[in-house]
């Protein structure tokens, strides 16, 4: 095992935290972009002070249309922004959260992307033109020396190689991501409690 050198991740994050929205015009992020008809976020995200799981529709949400406590809404919900929304260059119209059927956030340690697939559209990761770039995204993470990508549908998880797809089912927050290199190629990879490192 002496060719083996292993890598542990911090556990992906429940969203991205980005304080980027533009005062002038709530809704609307610091580059233009609104929401819209986009509610898919209220699916995919977990929203703690409602004891809303992943992958099911806020209860105070109206799909297509909007929150309906809008001005009231949790602090977790007025803090969250996808990456979409936030403008990063590279996401297209294409990639807008409704049209793709994924939400796109930064993981806490900054250096993952997770791709959070609606569930009702699992599959969505795999149709062009988003697997193309996410595979680009995966190897240029590996470039730039430890960026990852994760895609989840639900609460199960997939790490995105260069080399293929790592399946590692559920993630807990007291887990982490630990990958297994053989030279520079990744041959393995799995998850085990943080304790266990
Ligand atoms: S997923 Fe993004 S674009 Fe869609 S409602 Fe949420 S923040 Fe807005
Ligand atoms: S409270 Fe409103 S913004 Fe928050 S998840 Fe529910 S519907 Fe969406």
């Amino acid at each position: 095992m002496g060719l083996v050198r292993s890598l542990a991740r911090r556990a992906p994050t429940v969203g991205a935290r980005l304080p980027m929205m533009n005062p002038e015009s709530p809704g609307a992020s610091a580059f233009g972009r609104t929401c819209g008809t986009c509610t898919l976020c209220c699916k995919l995200m977990e929203i703690t002070e409602l004891q809303k799981p992943v992958g099911s529709w806020c209860k105070l949400c109206k799909p297509g249309k909007g929150c309906s406590v809008y001005s009231d809404r949790p602090t977790e919900c007025r803090t969250f922004h996808c990456l979409w929304l936030v403008g990063e260059e590279q996401l297209s119209s294409d990639w807008k959260p409704d049209r793709s059927k994924m939400v796109l956030v930064s993981s806490n340690d900054g250096r993952g992307l997770e791709i959070r697939c609606d569930t009702g559209f699992p599959h969505a990761w795999k149709k062009e033109p988003y697997y193309s770039q996410i595979m680009e995204w995966a190897a240029r993470g590996r470039l730039a020396g430890d960026g990852y990508v994760i895609v989840l549908v639900g609460k199960s998880s997939t790490l995105v190689a260069p080399e293929g797809e790592f399946p590692l089912g559920e993630i807990h927050h007291d887990e982490r991501i630990v990958s297994e290199f053989r030279g520079n190629r990744l041959v393995a990879a799995r998850v085990v409690h943080k304790d266990d490192l």
